[in-house]
């Protein structure tokens, strides 16, 4: 039994805890015969007791929505009319307490909370919830359906979007809604209709910024999915399922190979083999993320270890690295440490850190960390550049090495003149900056060449290899070696 309990209540289980003591006062002070009477009545009492608390314990806020829209479901019920569930979430939260602290968060919460009531119709409700949401319950109205839900959403985004005036200046803040009317379950109830109103916020949230998206049955499955997925990560990586695979990345002067990439992939007991664009989104934002970068770079540093011992030395292994991680203080240690077991110099590892993570103001606590890896040796690749919008500022202030060009701009350099001007600006702002450059998702050799003579230092693409597994990339870097071996062999018998 689970009792929800206010600070200075005393539980039921403490009762249950000091029963020994209890039994022995009774003896004492009344002999056998009250013994057995507080055997007898102790349970039933404490059960009670146990009912009283969890009655007169307040509700949680999922609880009052819940109630709330269960009430105007019955009253539908019997007089006809519609209802819905929206729900809330301020896109830049996150944001707003990394720059200026939790209190500024709260006092543009509040005053969007204050706005939002002023704009709803007597009979709505607006709900804080404990997440940071608010949770709006429509009041019985005529009717409903999903354009009329759309632009009740879209009123009262623009009543939560005005800029929040603080002591500081003003504050613009967005936010993303979803919604579900009651019309659109085949069961509606009011848990079910926040379940799926909040179903809609979490797939508007992932369209930032400013999205609005209403309720489906696709939808619900994709969570379920996603739950799934979630649900199983910590066990597939016990289980050794989830990999890292390796792409070669060449040295466009040399064509040796002068780094690879590791890129997780999940092989699935029942899915098969799963891509990273399919279960990523899935542990985005959970401690997973942590679990998922330490897998990485174990079995990244143990790949470059057995390379070595083959006699396949490649010079650094990058591993992709999300923003979340990238903010923990102890990421410099934890990669030095696995280096350190590995027996492995920090210069042959690389952290692969998103153009779309030092964009913008950039984040003190990612810059910092980045500076210690650069210090300790670590390579720095600014991986998707031209995608993020990273001014030149923020590149600098980064201790980076080298830039990624995006596939973007690399797809079809040799046949599309803007491409082309556009990847010899990214070489000569490199060249300027001191930094190195590397092309990726090269896939024809056309492209190859052309980006070798434009001056790009390194190419990575399905033109080079695939991703691979580390058994086939040993076959694969023994081939190569062999071809590089003999160009050279044929090199020197034409001179
Ligand atoms: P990314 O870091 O930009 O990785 C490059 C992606 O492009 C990889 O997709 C790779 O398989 C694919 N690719 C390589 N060469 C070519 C090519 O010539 N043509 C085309 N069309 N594609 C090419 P993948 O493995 O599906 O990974 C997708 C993204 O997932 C990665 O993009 C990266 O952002 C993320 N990711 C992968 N592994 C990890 C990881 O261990 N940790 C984190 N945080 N993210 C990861
Ligand atoms: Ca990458
Ligand atoms: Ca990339």
């Amino acid at each position: 039994m689970m009792f929800a309990l206010s600070r200075g209540t005393i539980t039921p289980w403490q009762i249950v805890a000091l029963l020994p003591v209890l039994a022995l006062a009774t003896y004492w002070a009344w002999g056998e015969g009250a013994l057995v009477g507080l055997a007898a009545l102790l349970p039933p009492a404490v059960l009670a007791y146990g009912l009283v608390l969890r009655r007169t314990a307040p509700l949680s806020a999922s609880d009052q929505v819940t109630q709330r829209l269960d009430w105007t479901l019955s009253d539908i019920a019997a007089k006809g009319g519609a209802t819905g569930c929206l729900v809330i979430q301020f896109d830049n939260a996150a944001h707003l307490v990394d720059r200026v602290g939790r209190t500024r968060q709260c006092e543009v919460l509040a005053a969007s909370i204050a706005r939002l009531r002023g704009a709803l119709r007597p009979g709505d409700m607006l709900y804080p919830m404990e997440d940071g949401s608010l949770a709006v319950a429509l009041g019985a109205t005529p009717r409903l359906d999903a354009e009329i839900m759309v632009r009740i959403a879209a009123r009262l985004q623009l009543v939560a979007q005005q800029p929040v005036s603080l002591a500081d200046g003003p504050t613009q803040v967005s936010c993303s809604i979803g919604f579900c009317h009651a019309q659109q379950l085949r069961h509606p109830g009011g848990r079910a209709l926040l379940d799926a109103a909040q179903i809609a916020a979490e797939e508007a949230a992932r369209h930032l910024p400013g999205a609005i998206r209403g309720y489906s049955d696709e939808l619900a499955r994709a969570r379920a999915d996603r739950d799934a997925l979630r649900a199983g990560f910590s066990q597939a990586v016990d289980r050794g399922e989830i990999q890292a695979w390796f792409q070669p990345q060449l040295s466009t002067d040399s064509g040796e190979v002068s780094g690879l990439e590791a890129l997780v992939r999940w092989q699935h007991p029942e899915r098969g083999l799963l891509a990273p664009g399919s279960f990523l989104p899935a542990i985005e934002g959970s401690e997973l993320m942590e679990l998922l970068g330490q897998t990485m770079l174990a079995q990244a540093c143990a790949a470059l270890d057995e390379l070595d011992r083959c006699g396949l030395r490649v010079p650094t292994v990058a591993v992709n690295f999300s923003a979340q991680e990238l903010r923990d203080p102890q990421l410099a240690d934890r990669l030095r440490w696995t280096l350190d077991r590995f027996k492995l110099a920090p210069s042959r590892l690389t952290v692969e850190v998103l153009e779309s993570v030092v964009a913008g103001d950039g984040d003190e606590v990612i810059a910092a960390n980045i500076s210690r890896i650069a210090a300790m040796g670590c390579g720095v690749d600014l991986d998707d550049f031209g995608t993020g919008n990273a001014s030149i500022t923020a590149i600098r202030r980064f201790a980076l090495n080298r830039l990624k060009i995006d596939r973007s701009f690399v797809s079809g350099v040799d046949v599309n003149r803007d491409q082309e001007k556009l990847v010899t600006a990214i070489l000569s702002l490199a060249e300027r900056l001191g930094l190195e450059t590397l092309a990726e998702g090269v896939e024809t050799p056309a492209e190859h060449a052309l980006l070798a003579q434009l001056g790009c230092g390194h190419v990575q693409g399905y033109v080079v290899a695939k991703p691979m597994p580390v058994g086939d990339l040993v076959r694969w870097l023994t081939a190569h070696r062999d071809r590089q071996r003999a160009a050279i062999r044929i090199g020197v018998r034409a001179r």
